[in-house]
Formats: C-alpha cells, sequence, structure tokens
C-alpha cells in the first residue's frame, strides 16, 4: 500500500516485518491492516503504520445519506454494519453508527434469507431510511449494494467475473448482493 493513499478497514498497509501496527491499524497473521477509514501514514521513526481519519469534524447521520458500510453480524432477518464513511462528506461519523439492513430492504427482489447475500467484512453502499430511535439502511436502490466483498474461505477480497463473484486466490465462488460498480470504486473520490 502507499503512502498517503485512502484506506478502507480490512485493507492490506504492510507486514509486521516491516512496521508495527499503530493507531487505526491491527496486525493479524503477520499482516497489517486498516481498522478504519483514513489515510495511511507510516512513522519512519518508529516504523510505524496508522491510519488517520480523514478530517477530525464529526459529520451527523441524515435520512436519505447515502453512505459505506461495513457489514458486522449476518442473521437470516437482517444484517447488522457499521457506518463507516458518509458520501462526500472527508469527516468522520459523530455518534451512533450501528445500523441494521433487513432482510426486505437488500434487492429488489425477495430475499428469504438476509445472510446469503452479505457476509462479515464486506463493504457495501446504502442510502439512510430512518436514523431514529435506531439507524436503519437499504440496499434497494439501483447504485447500491457491495462495493467491497472478502472471500469467506480465505479473506481475500473477491473479484467480478462474468456475473459471479470469485476468489483469485483459492477459487472459491460466491454470491451477494453487488452494486453496479462492484470492484471499480475509486475510494479517493468518495
Ligand atoms: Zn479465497
Amino acid at each position: 500500500m502507499k503512502k498517503n493513499n485512502v484506506v478502507m478497514p480490512g485493507d492490506q498497509l504492510s507486514t509486521s516485518e516491516e512496521l508495527l501496527p499503530g493507531d487505526g491499524t491491527f496486525e493479524e497473521n503477520g499482516i497489517i491492516r486498516a481498522s478504519r477509514m483514513g489515510t495511511y501514514h507510516v512513522d519512519e521513526k518508529y516504523k510505524r503504520a496508522k491510519v488517520q481519519p480523514l478530517t477530525s469534524i464529526p459529520v451527523i447521520l441524515r435520512k436519505g445519506d447515502i453512505v459505506l458500510a461495513r457489514i458486522a453480524v449476518t442473521k437470516p432477518s437482517m444484517i447488522i454494519t457499521d457506518i463507516i464513511h458518509v458520501i462526500g462528506k472527508e469527516r468522520s461519523i459523530s455518534g451512533e453508527t450501528n445500523s441494521t439492513i433487513h432482510a426486505s430492504e437488500i434487492s429488489q427482489s425477495y430475499i428469504k434469507d438476509a445472510s446469503t447475500e452479505y457476509k462479515v467484512g464486506d463493504i457495501v453502499r446504502a442510502q439512510i431510511i430512518q436514523v431514529q430511535p435506531s439507524i436503519q439502511l437499504t440496499t434497494k436502490g439501483r447504485e447500491l449494494g457491495a462495493i467491497k466483498a472478502l472471500c469467506t474461505k480465505c479473506r481475500r477480497p473477491l473479484v467480478k467475473h462474468d456475473n459471479a463473484l470469485e476468489c483469485q486466490n483459492c477459487g472459491n465462488k460466491e454470491r451477494r448482493t453487488i452494486a453496479p460498480d462492484y470492484g471499480n470504486v475509486d475510494i479517493k473520490a468518495l
């Protein structure tokens, strides 16, 4: 990963042989990954990787906002997500980011089991349909759905291939509800 790049949670930054994990990062099996969305920096003096939030003035979530959310828990009836970014706002989020996508709000088609459409660690583009008393999201819109998904076997990013998602590491094929620009999202332009 190049320095000063905007990174997403889970993105590989470096290895534990090269750097130590610092603020906004974590280490897993010798790989240092981002734990939040932000800008990747290296503290050269201490050989430490860190991810700084885009800016420090917080943004308040509103109904209608388009957001990026990371899948935290999947159940047949709903998906529990963590909002990580509001599109068009270069700022971190103030307050609650825990949110849910009900099975009926995933896709225009009927979804019997929400946990077949999104998996833990995926990043989805979603719209806020309710803020109080709890944050509710939908991915029913035309531009909405997963923009990044990880292989459930080896945790590498899945690549869109024809109409399926395939892991280029282990060959595993998986399904998701995806956005039309899956795999082609320029994170820096968000
Ligand atoms: Zn795989």
